[in-house]
């Protein structure tokens, strides 16, 4: 029987003709040069059809390719195989006394497939996780390789790129001195009278969450390096007890809090990277706005939160600086994330997104490439003033669109 395959969430199932896991390069290429439409599949954490190549097409999975991680410390440099996680990336890169700039929530999801759709975790002064790329290297659909290297004119396409390009098969990255950062927690942060640059720039990486029940902010994480400022966070009081975001849920899986310092990649993400999620009772969708507009944002979703609260598991708020990749939702603007995990119901959830990007609306929100949205192609492709540039590049490595999905062939129009 054919292997059925889903994203980790479980609400797409994917229809690829074939289904291959390349166990070299060699035998990678080969497979490239001879298929006529193919999709590569990460760590199949995004909640929309990006990854699908569609009935005729080929996935490929680089999970049984060498996973390498090749640390350069006088470069301050790693180069990260196609396939490889987060998780096991932060280990070694911290065995060597170095320091990735920031993690999204959880380390399970590959590098390859992040930065394709422009994971970010939170700080008003950290770029996406694709802003540390300096060299991505790419087996185009001939089967040959390209490498294109921060400095040249369409780099700043070749990062952020849906996977549309060609099999990212290695990425190198830029590292920092190893940092230890501490964890706090806040509880009750109101929204009338919300301070929110001085809130979000507490601490090296800041995160709201509210479950939309009421005005304001159960929680407030805030991970503060410890060669950095002290915390000083007057506008909430201290939680009393370790917290999940979600209310009500363990905080066993979460990582340490209470200030106790740690390696960075023990605390940037929220959950703890032994404890993997094999698959998700949620959905999510997520919107960056220009960061100005964050209050006036927060004060429209407040108006409309007794739609939102009842699909709602839990709403993140998070801050991203701005990045020069032509498809990053961060393009060009500092921004501000509104994320929400919803129920794992898409008939449910699907009318209050579209509610919510109603009200998002007049903030110009790029939604998250990898999550649900609603917005019509048309008003994406208007929030990208690079997206022709983007669209030549793809045209000039893959002229025959092979690694044009139904996803992108909408999101670039004709
Ligand atoms: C529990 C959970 C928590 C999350 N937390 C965050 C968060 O904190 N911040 C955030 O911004 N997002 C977050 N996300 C979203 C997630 O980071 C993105 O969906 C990301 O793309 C996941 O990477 P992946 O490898 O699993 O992607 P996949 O869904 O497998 O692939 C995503 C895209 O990348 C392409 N791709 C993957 N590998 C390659 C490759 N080697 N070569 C070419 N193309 C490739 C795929 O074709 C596809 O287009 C979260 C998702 C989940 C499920």
């Amino acid at each position: 029987m054919a292997e059925t395959l889903t994203n980790w969430a479980g609400n797409i199932t994917y229809t690829p003709k074939e289904l291959h896991r390349p166990h070299s390069l060699d035998a990678l290429r080969a497979l490239v040069a001879q298929s006529a439409k193919v999709r590569v599949l990460g760590s199949g954490h995004s909640f929309n059809q990006i990854a699908e190549p569609g009935g005729d097409g080929v996935l490929l999975s680089l999970t049984a390719l060498g996973q390498e991680i090749d640390v350069d410390t006088a470069a301050r440099t790693v180069r990260v195989g196609g396939g490889v996680r987060y998780a096991e990336l932060a280990r070694v890169v911290q065995r060597h006394g170095l320091a990735l700039h920031n993690m999204a929530s959880l380390p399970h999801i590959s590098v390859a497939g992040s930065v394709a759709t422009g994971t970010h975790g939170s700080g008003v002064g950290n770029g996406p996780l694709s802003a540390v790329v300096r060299e991505v290297e790419l087996v185009t659909a001939d089967g040959e390789t390209v490498t294109i290297t921060r400095g040249e004119d369409r780099f700043d396409g070749a990062v952020t790129s849906l996977g549309a390009l060609g099999v990212v098969t290695a990425l190198t990255l830029d590292l920092e001195p190893d940092f230890e950062v501490e964890q706090y927690v806040f509880t009750e942060l109101p929204l009338e009278g919300l301070d929110f640059e001085s809130v979000a720039g507490s601490a090296y990486s800041v995160s709201l969450f509210t479950d939309w029940r009421g005005p304001g902010f159960g929680q407030v994480w805030l991970k503060r390096r410890t060669d950095q400022l002290p915390v000083d966070f007057p506008w909430a009081a201290p939680a009393t007890e370790a917290m999940h975001p979600v209310p009500g849920m363990p905080a066993v899986n979460c990582t340490e809090q209470f200030g106790v310092p740690g390696p960075w990649h023990e605390r940037l993400p929220h959950f703890r990277a032994e404890f993997t999620p094999s698959s998700g009772e949620e959905l999510q969708s997520e919107y960056l706005v220009p960061r100005p507009y964050a209050v006036d944002a927060l004060r429209s979703l407040d108006a409309i939160r007794d739609v939102i609260a009842p699909v709602l598991q839990i709403c993140e708020v998070r801050t991203i600086a701005a990045d020069t990749q032509w498809l990053s939702p961060a393009q060009g603007r500092d921004s501000v994330a509104f994320h929400f995990t919803w129920v794992a119901d898409t008939e449910l959830v699907l009318p209050v997104v579209r509610r919510v990007e109603a009200v998002l609306n007049p903030f110009g929100p790029r939604p998250h490439w990898g999550k649900v949205f609603a917005v019509p192609a048309e008003v994406v492709r208007g929030r990208y003033p690079r997206l022709e540039d983007f669209r030549a590049l793809a045209v000039s490595l893959d002229p025959s669109a092979k690694f044009t999905n139904a996803f992108v062939r909408e999101v670039l129009g004709d």
